[in-house]
């Protein structure tokens, strides 16, 4: 069978590898000058490139259409993902929260992984066209040529870090073939603030809190890590609320802290009363080292009201009540999600409702297959994304292996 893949990401490559292997005449076509753009600076360069985890825990972590991905995830597992790298050379480790890094912590290791010498790569050259004839793929046209075959996987990524190749262009050429796209959004996305005090707490973690927006009826929470930004607010929790929030509304909603969730309102009150016991002679602003870190001080501050040389043992009870309040409830203005082409993921794709979940196949068109971030299926951080670049492309050519048999028994 002659097979066109098109894109070079983990999905392409790794469909294009299989199929190969298995026999069929592949051609990847790349329009980067070179394959695995997005792939190199993955994991900050390291690829987080699965997850160690049972698949409940796999699942649970997939925000978009996880029971889509039920077919994919058991026929390519993340235990299959290591088993082929190890196969490739490339040894691998696994870190916190059961992350899988290349051993070498080279993303570059992965990409050559995944190359083959039984695939023909088209490089810098764009797919503009894919050419149906009744009802049946029959080609497409790559860098001004047409080209025919039987089979054409679309492995085209998501339109985030449009730099690196996927820039959601040819979600064009996908609806045109009849295909619904669902709306495009950031996800896995730092979230924008222009708070006037943002700029004052640019780099500032802070570990073990919880965030929570209300959207409608809703409120969505995380409790772990998150950072200030220049911009906004960042870092693991930020990122995960983001994909969870990326269908709804997010403009001009507001994030509230809770920067000591581990106490009660009354244990707090009572922890804050000693503090204040013990620095009763000191000045408020210098009566909160123990309780917060010291970029945070000046904030809480100026935001309580308290001027700041008040000594401490003037303070009363209503202006304890508004440190008590900024520290349980610190509230930061969110005017959206930073944009799309920041985004670690696009959220939104090609509908699961137009896809067979068995084999990635177009509901509407047959022999157009799909696979990886161009599908409306998104996850968490954790090495999810790959994982399911790389199981969705293995059904198609496990999909493709299914239908030689098939000929062979006639
Ligand atoms: P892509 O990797 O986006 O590849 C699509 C390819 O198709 C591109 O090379 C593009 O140039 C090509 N293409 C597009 N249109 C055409 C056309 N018409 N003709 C020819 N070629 C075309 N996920 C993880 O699991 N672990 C991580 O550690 C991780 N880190 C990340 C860090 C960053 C900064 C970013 C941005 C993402 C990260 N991700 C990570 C997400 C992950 O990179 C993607 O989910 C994954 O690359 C999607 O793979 P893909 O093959 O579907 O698409």
């Amino acid at each position: 069978m002659k097979i066109c893949v098109v894109g070079g990401g983990p999905a392409g490559l790794f469909a294009a590898y299989k199929c190969a292997e298995i026999g069929h005449d592949v051609v990847l076509f790349e329009k980067n000058e070179k394959v695995g753009k997005k792939l190199y600076i993955t994991g900050k360069g390291r690829c987080n490139v699965t997850n160690d985890c049972d698949s409940r825990d796999f699942f649970a972590n997939v925000v978009t259409n996880p029971k889509f991905l039920m077919s994919a995830l058991s026929a390519w597992t993340p235990q299959n993902t290591v088993d082929f790298l190890a196969e490739r050379g490339v040894r691998t480790k696994v870190e916190r929260g059961n992350r899988v890094f290349p051993e070498s912590d080279k993303a570059s290791d992965v990409i050559k992984a995944l190359i083959s010498s039984k695939v023909r790569y088209e490089l810098g050259t764009e797919v503009t066209e894919i050419r149906v004839d009744n009802g049946a793929v029959s080609g497409v046209v790559a860098g001004g040529k047409t080209y025919e075959f039987d089979k054409v996987v679309l492995a085209t990524g998501g339109a985030s870090y449009p730099l690196t190749g996927s820039d959601g262009k040819s979600f064009n050429l996908i609806r045109r073939l009849g295909h619904s796209v669902s709306e495009l959004r950031p996800a896995l996305s730092a979230l924008i603030s222009k708070d006037g005090f943002i700029p004052e707490l640019e780099g500032l973690s802070l570990k073990n809190v919880t965030a929570s927006v209300k959207l409608g009826k809703k409120t969505y929470s995380e409790f772990g890590e998150m950072l200030f930004t220049s911009r906004g607010v960042s870092g693991p929790i930020i990122l995960t609320m983001s994909s969870y929030m990326a269908r709804e509304n997010v403009r001009n909603c507001r994030l509230l802290l809770d920067l000591k969730p581990a106490l009660s309102r009354e244990q707090l009150d009572q922890r804050l009363l000693r503090d204040f016991a013990e620095n009763s002679n000191r000045m408020f602003r210098n009566s909160l080292d123990a309780l917060l870190p010291k970029s945070l001080i000046p904030v809480i501050v100026a935001r309580s009201n308290i001027a700041p040389d008040t000594k401490v043992n003037q303070i009363t009870q209503p202006m304890r009540e508004r440190v008590l309040t900024l520290l349980k409830e610190f509230d930061v203005n969110i005017t959206g999600p930073d944009e799309l082409k920041y985004a670690i993921v696009t959220s939104g794709g090609v509908s699961v409702k137009e896809i067979s979940p068995k084999n990635m196949e177009s509901k509407l068109i047959k022999n157009l297959h799909f696979c990886g971030e161009v599908v409306d299926v998104d996850a968490l951080t954790g090495g999810f994304n790959i994982q399911i670049a790389l199981s969705t492309a293995y059904l198609v050519a496990k999909s493709a292996m299914e239908e030689d048999y098939a000929e062979y028994s006639y």
